[in-house]
């Protein structure tokens, strides 16, 4: 039977329990609404563990103030039954008074991989993630944790900070799982319109661009990143927030497409951000 875990006491104790019982524990975090990419990370999870924790929250402390915190679509009922689903042994799903007793004063803040991308246009973000996911850590105390790629700058962002503070937690990052047309799943695709939804493969169609003109040959960052923002721009109801074309690790902005390219974008389509991103390989000479 799947246990629900409200208390972070209480989690705690029977982490340490299934533990102390020689148990191999994966943790899957989100902040519910579950869809089918939130799923194929569990099932991953499970693979290399046989306790499978998710924690479903959804933390304040990572949306900033003009950001869908109140909005933010929640399904706790519909989340419980895909996860009974699936096979996940614990859902850990505090308060944000848990979360976030009064007094609580302790950030963790990852340096300069949180200064790219999103970090530019969502600041303290990133702060909010880190601090948010090493709390669960410690909580869940998992030896695996698995991420998606689609937030490829927050897996960044957490496989350091597990490597700078020494946690001993395995991270796991996992493909990003997409609608049948293209579109990668994401819990805020449900508040597009359908015109807005038909606007919003042009994430998708940016990617698969700047794939094609590398595989033909251009090797100038520029001239795809020009390319691909006349391509957004020619779409209803978007708005470019960012294309970068940046190293994979350092997340630095290049010039020149090297043996391995970051393409990410973020967009708002309408009120909705949206993000995307692929790692592009230059062919081989
Ligand atoms: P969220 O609930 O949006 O915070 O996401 C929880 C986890 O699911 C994060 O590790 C995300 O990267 C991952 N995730 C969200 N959407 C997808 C997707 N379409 N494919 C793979 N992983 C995803």
């Amino acid at each position: 039977m799947m246990e629900v875990i409200e208390s972070v006491k209480e989690m705690q104790r029977r982490a340490e329990a299934l533990r102390l019982a020689g148990h191999t524990l994966s943790l899957v975090p989100t902040m519910g609404f579950l869809h089918e990419g939130h799923l194929e990370l569990m099932r991953v999870a499970k693979k290399h563990s046989d306790i499978l924790i998710i924690s479903i929250f959804v933390n304040p402390t990572q949306f900033g103030p003009t950001e869908d915190f109140q909005q933010y679509p929640r399904d706790p009922e519909g989340d419980l039954k895909k996860a009974g689903e699936v096979g996940v042994d614990i859902v850990f799903m505090p308060t944000a008074g848990q979360m976030y007793p009064p007094g609580s004063q302790t950030k963790v803040r990852v340096e300069k991989v949180t200064q790219h991308l999103c970090g530019l246009s969502r600041p303290g973000h990133f702060e909010g993630v880190t601090t948010v996911v090493a709390k669960l850590f410690n909580i869940t105390k998992p030896h695996i944790a698995v991420f998606g790629q689609k937030d490829y700058q927050q897996l960044t962002v957490i496989s350091r900070m597990v490597m700078d503070l020494d946690m001993d937690i395995e991270i796991i990052g996992v493909p990003t799982v997409r609608e049948p047309d293209g579109l990668a799943m994401s819990s805020r695709n449900s508040y597009l319109t359908p015109e807005q939804r038909r606007s919003a493969l042009c994430l998708k169609e940016s990617l698969e661009l700047a794939e094609k003109m590398v595989m033909e040959g251009e090797r100038n960052c520029a001239v795809v990143k020009q390319a691909i923002e006349a391509l957004i721009r020619s779409r209803p109801f978007t708005r470019i927030d960012y294309v970068s074309l940046c190293h994979p690790v350092t997340l630095e902005e290049v010039d020149a497409f090297g043996e391995e390219t970051l393409l990410a974008l973020a967009v708002k389509v309408g009120e909705t951000r949206l993000i995307d991103n692929t790692l592009i390989r230059r062919p081989g000479k």
